[in-house]
C-alpha cells in the first residue's frame, strides 16, 4: 500500500529521543525551549508556544485572543474540524466563509462582504481562522486588511504549511497573522508524533498561552519571596496542553531537514502535474504569491468523470490496486455536529462543489518515482 502520507524517521531522530529518555528530563525540560527557539527563529516570529497537538494550539489561540462565550469565530468549511471546533471551546459560535475557486482558501471577497452584512446587523465575528489549505499560504495581505478595517483577531491555521512561503517570507513569521498554528502529527510536514505550535510577535499573547497550556499557573518572585520558593499561583482556568522534551527533540531534529522536504515535496508534485497532463482532472492551482509547502497533492475531477465512474469508483479503484488516496476536506459545516446549528447543503457552493470532485494522491518525501509512476498509472486505468 502507498499511504497518502507518512513519516521519515532517520536514525538521528531516534537518537535524539532516546538521548532524553535517558536524561533526567522528559517533560518541561531543555529541549522544549530549544525547540521552540528554533521553530521561532526558522519562521521569523519572536515567540513560539508548544502544545501536545495543534488542536490544542488553536485552543490556546483563540483563549489568549479572549474569545469568550456567545462571540463569534468564522473559519472556512474546507478544513479539518479542529480549525472551527476551537471556537466552540470557548463557547463562541462558528460560521464559515466560502473559498475561492482556485485558491480552495477562504475567500477574502466573500469574507469582505459576509463582514459588511454582519457589520449592519452587529454580528461580527472576535476571530477568525485562516487556513492554508494543502501548504499553500492565504491571501494574508487582504485579510490582514479586513482584519484592521473591522477589528477582529486573525488565526492562520498553518497545520499544512510549515516551511511554506508568502510573498518571499517564511510562513509563520507573524507579518499578517496574531496567531500562526502549526501541526507535527506524522502525515504533516515534520512531525513529533502528536505536537503543535503556536507562534506570534506579542510577548503578552505568547506568556498567556504558555501559562494556559500549563493550568494557567504562574511562579511569581515577589509571592514566593513573601510566602515561601514552593508557592505558585493559579491566577486563570488552563489546561495540561504540554509537549514531552522527547516529542521536542524529535521535533528539533526533523527541523533540520524542514527544506529538504518541502524541497522533496515540491520536486514530486511538479512531476505529478507532468504526468497527469492531459487526464480528465485540474492539478493545483498555484499562486505566484506563494511556495507551497505541499502537504498535500489535490486533483479535482471533470465533469465527465463524476458523471462516470464517479469519484467513488475512482477512489474504490485506486485503494484495491494498493493506492491510499484520500479526500480533504468534507466541508466542516456538513458534519453532524455542525448541522445541528443549523447548517445545511448548499451554504458554501464553493467548498461543497470543490468536495464532490476531490481526490488527494500520495505526496510525502520517501515516495519513489516508481512508487509515483505507479500511482498515476492506477489512476489512468481508473478513468479509462
Ligand atoms: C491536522 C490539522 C489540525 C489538527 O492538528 P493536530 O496536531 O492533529 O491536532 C488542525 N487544522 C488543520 C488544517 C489540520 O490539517
Amino acid at each position: 500500500m502507498i499511504p497518502y502520507g507518512r513519516q521519515d524517521i532517520r536514525d538521528e531522530d531516534v537518537a535524539a529521543v532516546a538521548a532524553v529518555l535517558r536524561s533526567d528530563w522528559l517533560t518541561q525540560g531543555p529541549a522544549l525551549p530549544r525547540f521552540e527557539e528554533a521553530v521561532a527563529a526558522r519562521c521569523g516570529a519572536r515567540h513560539a508556544v508548544a502544545a501536545n497537538s495543534a488542536t490544542s494550539a488553536l485552543h490556546l489561540a483563540c483563549l489568549a485572543l479572549d474569545l469568550k462565550l456567545g462571540e463569534r469565530l468564522w473559519t472556512t468549511p474546507n478544513t479539518f474540524v479542529a480549525s472551527a471546533n476551537c471556537g466552540r471551546y470557548c463557547g463562541a459560535a462558528v460560521d464559515f466563509v466560502d473559498i475561492g475557486r482556485d485558491s480552495l482558501n477562504l475567500d477574502p471577497a466573500a469574507l469582505a462582504d459576509k463582514l459588511e452584512q454582519a457589520d449592519k446587523a452587529g454580528k461580527l465575528p472576535k476571530v477568525v481562522v485562516a487556513v492554508d489549505f494543502a501548504g499553500q499560504s492565504c491571501n494574508m495581505a487582504a485579510l490582514r486588511l479586513l482584519a484592521n478595517r473591522y477589528g477582529f483577531r486573525l488565526i492562520e491555521d498553518a497545520s499544512h504549511a510549515i516551511g511554506g512561503r508568502y510573498q518571499g517570507q517564511p510562513v509563520g513569521d507573524g507579518r499578517h497573522a496574531d496567531i500562526t498554528v502549526f501541526s507535527f502529527h506524522p502525515v504533516k510536514i515534520i512531525t513529533t508524533g502528536e505536537g503543535g505550535m503556536a507562534l506570534c510577535h506579542d510577548a503578552e499573547l505568547a506568556a498567556r498561552m504558555a501559562r494556559l497550556r500549563s493550568h494557567g499557573i504562574v511562579r511569581n518572585a515577589a509571592a514566593q519571596a513573601a510566602e515561601g520558593p514552593w508557592y505558585y499561583e493559579q491566577v486563570e482556568l488552563g489546561f495540561n496542553y504540554r509537549m514531552t522534551d522527547m516529542q521536542a527533540a524529535l521535533g528539533l531534529s526533523q527541523l533540520a531537514r524542514l527544506d529538504d522536504y518541502v524541497a522533496a515535496r515540491r520536486r514530486l508534485a511538479d512531476r505529478y502535474d507532468r504526468l497527469l497532463a492531459g487526464l480528465p482532472l485540474q492539478t493545483p492551482w498555484r499562486d505566484p504569491e506563494a511556495e507551497s509547502a505541499w502537504h498535500l497533492y489535490v486533483i479535482r475531477l471533470d465533469d465527465a468523470v463524476l458523471a462516470r465512474p464517479g469519484r467513488r469508483a475512482v477512489f474504490e479503484y485506486l485503494r484495491a490496486a494498493g493506492i491510499g488516496v484520500n479526500v480533504h476536506y468534507i466541508p466542516v459545516h456538513l458534519q453532524p455536529d455542525y448541522r445541528r446549528f443549523g447548517f445545511a447543503p448548499g451554504d458554501f457552493p464553493v467548498a461543497e462543489d470543490y468536495y464532490a470532485r476531490a481526490l488527494t494522491l500520495p505526496l510525502y518525501p520517501g515516495l519513489s518515482d516508481a512508487g509515483q509512476d505507479r500511482v498515476v498509472a492506477a489512476l489512468r486505468e481508473a478513468l479509462a
